[in-house]
C-alpha cells in the first residue's frame, strides 16, 4: 500500500518535470500533455492515499480490538491467580460420610466445625460454602444438592431428642 503511494508520488513528480520542460521550451502542446498527465497522476495519488487511509483505519481498529483482547486476557489471568491463591487455604478431603469436599485447613480443628466448599463447584472455579443441616448429617450446596457429612452419632441424636423434650415440656409450663 505504501509502495503504491510512493509509486504514484514519483509518477506525479515525473509529470511535474515534464511540465517544467514544456514551460522551458514554451511548447503549448507539450504543456497540455503534461497537464493531463499531472491530473491523471494526481487522481492515482488521491486514490492511493484514500486506500492507504482506509487500510490505516482498519489497522487502528484491529489494534484496538487486540488491545481489548489483551486487557481481557490479563483480567482473566488475574482472576485465575486470585482464585489459586484463595484455594491454597483449602484442601480436598473426604467427609466422615465419605463425600468429597474441600475443607478450609484453618478450620479443621475448629470448635464450630470445619468449613467446607463444594468440590463440584470448585471444579467449576466457583466458591460455594456447604451448609450443614441441623444434625450436620448432610452438607448442602445450593447448586449440587446434599452430600453426606458426618457419620450419624445416634447418642448425640438421643441427647438432642431429650433436650427437645425438655424444651417441649418447659414450653408447656409457659
Ligand atoms: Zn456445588
Amino acid at each position: 500500500m505504501i509502495a503504491e503511494l510512493s509509486g504514484a508520488l514519483s509518477a506525479l513528480r515525473g509529470s511535474f518535470d515534464l511540465a517544467k520542460l514544456a514551460i522551458d521550451v514554451r511548447d503549448g502542446n507539450k504543456l497540455n500533455e503534461a497537464r493531463l498527465a499531472m491530473n491523471e497522476r494526481l487522481i492515482d495519488l488521491t486514490s492511493s492515499a484514500l486506500a492507504l487511509q482506509e487500510k490505516q483505519a482498519a489497522l487502528v481498529q484491529e489494534k484496538q480490538a487486540l488491545e481489548a483482547k489483551i486487557a481481557d486476557l490479563e483480567r482473566q489471568v488475574g482472576e485465575l491467580e486470585a482464585w489459586d491463591r484463595d484455594l491454597e487455604q483449602y484442601e480436598r478431603t473426604q467427609t466422615q460420610g465419605g463425600a468429597i469436599a474441600y475443607v478450609d485447613k484453618s478450620t479443621r480443628e475448629s470448635a464450630s466445625g470445619p468449613v467446607y466448599l463444594c468440590a463440584n463447584c470448585v471444579a467449576d472455579r466457583k466458591k460455594t460454602y456447604l451448609q450443614p443441616d441441623v444434625n450436620r448429617y448432610y452438607l448442602e450446596c445450593s447448586i449440587h444438592g446434599r452430600i453426606r457429612s458426618e457419620v450419624p452419632d445416634w447418642s448425640a441424636q438421643d441427647a438432642e431428642d431429650d433436650s427437645d423434650d425438655f424444651q417441649g415440656s418447659r414450653g408447656g409450663h409457659w
